[in-house]
């Protein structure tokens, strides 16, 4: 492994000054279990890795008018928080499963995101709760929704000298609920063949869909907003046979490969089932929210 420098930043200013000097030659940690497997994989070669765990912006995570989660907060800081789990349902789905508790004592959600995996378990979640992340250059700050993020399999819309600060979560309105599954050959640690997050909101235990969120992870080259079966459900009266109709809307939106972990029909396959299966979870949680 090409040796490099740790830089245990302190502030948001000295991350982006060694980013801004180093360019593509350096690279941030926050929790390090994507990075540091890539690195000894000799995947790519850098000079330096700057440690953002003490920098205090990516260590906030608070719910106010919406939630912010730093980019380095890790998954049991956000599945421990009481508030958060009644909150984003979807999300912690997400945070409870992604590795092992060792991983998950260590691993953030922002960096699940910015290593853009089309299977991060993590992304889908934050696209059906309309996550937004915000992020910041030595010049400018500016915001993205979390599904135009992912530009391609391993690759995010972030320049060199930018980093992903926090990801703000609008508050869920009355009425909302999110689930989120993956398909994985194994009970755990493994990486999804399909997986399906899925978010709806009711006005009351009897009425019609009035917003859904559907998105698709690992059956594209990036986690997939899945808007037409989405704007489908809207309007609609949220029965089972409404979530067959919007997961194979849902299957025509996805474009899987096939390779080692599973063939495109058997992923399509799972996009169906998932689909119905989060939804028919989400209804649930819903109904429990009115
Ligand atoms: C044993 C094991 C099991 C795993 N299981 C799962 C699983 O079940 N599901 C799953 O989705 N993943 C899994 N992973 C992958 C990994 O744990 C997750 O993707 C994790 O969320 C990454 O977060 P991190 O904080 O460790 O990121 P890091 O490794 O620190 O960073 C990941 C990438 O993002 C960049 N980055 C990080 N933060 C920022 C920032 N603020 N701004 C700009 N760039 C940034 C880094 O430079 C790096 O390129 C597993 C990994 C291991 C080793």
């Amino acid at each position: 492994m090409h040796p490099f420098n740790y830089i245990a930043a302190s502030s948001v200013d000295e991350t982006l000054a060694v980013l801004d000097e180093l360019g593509p030659r350096a690279r941030i940690l926050a929790g390090g279990t994507d990075l540091l497997v890539q690195l000894r994989g000799e995947r790519f070669e850098i000079d330096s890795i700057v440690d953002i765990k003490q920098v205090p912006e990516a260590r906030a995570l608070h719910v106010g008018d919406s939630l912010i989660i730093g980019s380095a907060v890790p998954c049991y800081q956000i599945y421990e928080n009481s508030e958060i789990a009644n909150l984003y349902p979807g999300l912690i789905d997400a945070a409870s499963l992604i590795g092992g508790i060792q991983i998950q004592s260590r691993a953030s959600i922002g960096g699940n995101l910015c290593n853009a995996s089309p299977s991060a378990d993590g992304i889908c979640p934050l696209i059906v709760h309309s996550a937004i992340a915000n992020i910041k250059s030595p010049t400018t700050d500016r915001t993205i929704p979390v599904e135009d993020f992912c530009t391609g399999p391993g690759k995010n819309s972030l320049q060199n000298n930018e980093m992903l600060l926090s990801i703000k979560i609008p508050l869920p309105s009355k009425g909302f609920g999110a689930a989120y599954q993956r398909f994985i050959p194994r009970n755990e640690m493994d990486i999804a063949i399909a997986s399906v997050g899925s978010a709806i909101t009711v006005d009351t235990i009897d009425s019609n869909i009035t917003h859904a969120r559907i998105a698709l992870g690992a059956v594209g080259p990036t986690p997939i907003f899945a808007k037409k079966s989405s704007d489908f459900l809207i309007g609609k009266q949220p029965t089972q046979h409404v979530f067959e109709e919007a997961a194979e809307i849902a299957v025509g939106e996805a474009s899987p490969i096939g390779d080692m972990r599973g063939t495109p029909a058997q992923r399509l396959q799972l996009v169906r089932v998932l689909t119905q299966r989060t939804l028919t979870i989400a209804l649930e949680r819903a109904k429990t929210n009115l």
